[in-house]
């Protein structure tokens, strides 16, 4: 079979070319990163249960409005979206005080915030994704200052569903990080939801117990990392499918 072109390879995942203009093809590997590159794992059937977590949480969030790059699965492992041009920023919103944050204002990770935050990061690997205000986004040209306002109320409304969503399923979303991308719609462009929506991207803790159920069990070496993310998409409602892959035949006696 005819391979895609590939268009670009990150961490988590490829982008191949799509079947037609305007759209992309986004496979997601096993491959886990943390810490700016420095510590690499894989996290055994993480691409397939994050393509379908993604999936549902973007269909969601398409139904109440917000915009995305999700079009369609398209396989275990793969999805088709728009093609955006990604705005280099991620953008971090913070409800409860954890990880990098909580070093910095040396809080108590678990520490409700007084109300959530959002952060900016520069979207760059070389410098290790640096934190980034307001001034540097319009001053460097990443984002205009309309659309930067776009981001922030689109963020609030994902936030505000998004806590919802999970608080229903016994979950607390702590943190997570977006990513926007701009498409055309003939003249009139527009900022949409891209990437993933997954527990590599967000901090879930159970509801009752505080277990972490997303990247920090790889990232602090705790174990259970598959086992976090399968209970994820089991509260979602998305291993009912058999989500494990087609190895080859099975011999039927
Ligand atoms: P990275 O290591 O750069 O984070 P990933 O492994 O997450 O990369 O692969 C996804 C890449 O594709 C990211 O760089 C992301 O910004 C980009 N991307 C996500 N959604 C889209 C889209 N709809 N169109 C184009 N590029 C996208
Ligand atoms: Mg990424």
């Amino acid at each position: 079979m005819a391979r895609r072109r590939q268009l670009y390879e990150g961490k988590a995942k490829i982008i191949y070319e799509g079947p037609e203009p305007g759209t992309v093809v986004q496979y997601f590997k096993d491959d886990a990163t943390a810490f700016n590159n420095q510590k690499k794992g894989t996290i055994t059937g993480k691409g397939v249960l994050n393509n379908r977590i993604s999936e549902v949480l973007m269909t969601r969030l398409n139904q109440i409005g917000v915009q995305t790059h999700f079009i369609k699965r398209l396989n275990m492992r793969e999805q088709l979206v728009r093609q955006a041009e990604i705005v280099p920023l991620e953008v971090i919103v913070r409800n409860l005080a954890a990880g990098s944050f909580a070093k910095r204002f040396n809080m108590e990770e678990g520490t409700p915030l007084p109300r959530s935050i959002i952060e900016f990061c520069y979207k760059n690997d070389e410098l290790g994704d640096p934190l980034v205000t307001e001034e540097h986004i319009t001053a460097f040209g990443w984002a205009t200052p309309p659309e930067l306002d776009d981001i922030v109320q689109q963020t609030v409304r994902i936030n505000d569903y998004l806590c919802g969503l999970f608080n229903g399923i016994g979950i607390r979303l702590v943190d997570f990080k977006i990513e926007f991308g701009r498409v055309w719609d003939n003249d009139v462009m527009r900022i949409i939801l891209a990437d993933e929506i997954s527990p590599d991207s967000c901090r879930l803790w159970d509801l009752n117990t505080n277990e972490k159920m997303d990247k920090d069990r790889f990232r602090r070496d705790m174990g259970g990392v598959e086992e976090g993310y399968r209970e994820v998409a089991r509260r979602l409602g998305v291993l009912s499918e058999n989500t494990t892959e087609f190895t080859g035949p099975k011999l039927v006696h």
